[in-house]
């Protein structure tokens, strides 16, 4: 069975974008209004040689909790179905309440955490990928997904711990 690498984070940080920039095609969906990926989607996927398979998270009914404990909860189902998990954060919004809430959830799970730094689409905005190091999950792997930049450098560290 290939090995499972979940992709978690907040709604519109640009997950499915990220994912349809692995797979080199547009399979999962993205969209402006947040919450359109449905519950968790599953690709095979490759990279280097290694097969995997990715998962897409998204997609809350609206309920009684607030958005972060189920953006947490999300992230914490993936995670426990995951060998690795992929963390994407805004870059250019940074750190928010619902991110720390992923970040509570995701210690918790004790998986290997690649941290994304989404949405870094030039060099000038590197700057505010190094800001979160402060999530503790160490080196924020700055990331286009919309161009592709950094994407490479991400998955082979993914790799490393997949
Ligand atoms: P998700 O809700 O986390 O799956 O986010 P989506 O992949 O649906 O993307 C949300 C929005 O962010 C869309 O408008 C994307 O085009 C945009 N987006 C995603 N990645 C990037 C990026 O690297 N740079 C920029 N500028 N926008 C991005
Ligand atoms: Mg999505």
């Amino acid at each position: 069975l290939d090995p499972v690498l979940a992709i978690v984070g907040r709604p519109n940080v640009g997950k499915s974008t990220l994912v349809n920039r692995i797979l080199g095609r547009r399979e999962a969906v993205v969209e402006d209004t947040p919450g359109v990926t449905r519950d968790r989607v599953s690709y095979p996927a490759t990279w280097n040689g290694r097969n995997f398979t990715l998962v897409d998270t998204g997609g809350w009914v609206h309920d009684a909790k607030g958005i972060h404990a189920r953006v947490a909860d999300q992230a914490g189902i993936a995670a426990d179905m995951a060998d690795a998990v992929l963390f994407v954060v805004d870059s250019n919004v940074g750190a928010t309440a619902t991110d720390e809430a992923v970040v509570r959830m995701l210690r918790r799970k004790k998986k290997p955490v690649i941290l994304v730094a989404n949405k870094v689409d030039d060099m000038v905005q590197e700057a505010d990928a190094s800001a979160l190091w402060s999530l503790g999950f160490g080196q924020p792997y700055p990331v286009s997904a919309l161009h592709g930049r950094g994407t490479a450098d991400m998955l082979d560290a993914a790799m490393e711990v997949l």
